[in-house]
C-alpha cells in the first residue's frame, strides 16, 4: 500500500488534472482518498492548480481533525460517511462540472440512454434530492441515492463519484460529466431511446470484468 505522503502527491496531480479539465469551476468540488486510520481530504476554498500535498487535511473517521494550518473541505463529512458505509471506496471525488450540474439544477436523473451508464454500477444514476451544502443531510441524500451504486448527482449542487483508487475516481467522475453532456444534447432533440433493463444488467455484468 502506498504511503501517505505518496497518497497526498497523486491528490495534488489528480486535483489539477481535474482543474485543467474544467471539472471544478470556481474552486468548487473536492477530492479525498482512505488511509489507514481515516481519510485526507481538500482543504477548504483552496485553488486546486497551486494546492501543496501539505495543504491537503487528515481526519479521522469521527472527524477529528490531525493538525495543521488548514481546514478540511465544507463537505468532509460526505466524504468521511462514504469511507465509513463504503467499504469499496478508496478514493471519493465530488465536482461541480458543467453537464453534470446542469442536469442537477433540472433535478434529472442520467437515465439508461448510453450503455456506459452502468460503469456507475446500475441502470440509472439518481439525483440526490436537495440539502444545504456541507451537511450531514446533504451525505444522508447523497448515501441514498449511491445505494447500489458508485456516482450520483446532488440537485441543485454538483455531483459524486467513488472509486477503488482515485485514479478509478477521477475516471468515473470524468465518465458521468460526459454522460451528462450526451444525454444533455440528445434531450435538446428528442426523446433518447433507453436500454431495456436486461441488456443494462447484462452490461453492468461484462464491466465487473472490464480492464481486468
Ligand atoms: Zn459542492
Amino acid at each position: 500500500m502506498i504511503n501517505e505522503r505518496g497518497l497526498r502527491m497523486q491528490m495534488v496531480t489528480a486535483a489539477r488534472h481535474l482543474a485543467a479539465a474544467g471539472m471544478n469551476p470556481g474552486r468548487s468540488g473536492n477530492l479525498s482518498a482512505r488511509v489507514d486510520d481515516g481519510f485526507v481530504v481538500t482543504p477548504s476554498g483552496a485553488p486546486y492548480d497551486t494546492l501543496h500535498p501539505d495543504d491537503l487535511v487528515f481526519l479521522t473517521f469521527s472527524g477529528e481533525h490531525g493538525g495543521g494550518q488548514r481546514q478540511p473541505s465544507s463537505e468532509w463529512r460526505l466524504h468521511r460517511d462514504i469511507f465509513v458505509d463504503r467499504p469499496d471506496a478508496g478514493a471519493v471525488v465530488h465536482t461541480h462540472s458543467p453537464y453534470a450540474t446542469t442536469l442537477a439544477c433540472l433535478g434529472r436523473p442520467i437515465p439508461a440512454f448510453h450503455y456506459e451508464v452502468a460503469f456507475a454500477g446500475g441502470h440509472d444514476i439518481r439525483c440526490a434530492p436537495y440539502a444545504t451544502f456541507g451537511t450531514q443531510a446533504l451525505s444522508d441524500n447523497c448515501h441514498a441515492a449511491l445505494e447500489g451504486r458508485k456516482a450520483c448527482l446532488l440537485a441543485n449542487h454538483g455531483a459524486v463519484a467513488l472509486g477503488e483508487d482515485l485514479e478509478d475516481a477521477v475516471g468515473l467522475a470524468e465518465k458521468v460529466e460526459a454522460l451528462a453532456r450526451l444525454y444533455w444534447q440528445a434531450i435538446q432533440v428528442g426523446e433518447p431511446v433507453l436500454l431495456p433493463g436486461v441488456e443494462m444488467d447484462h452490461v453492468v455484468e461484462k464491466f465487473k470484468s472490464y480492464g481486468r
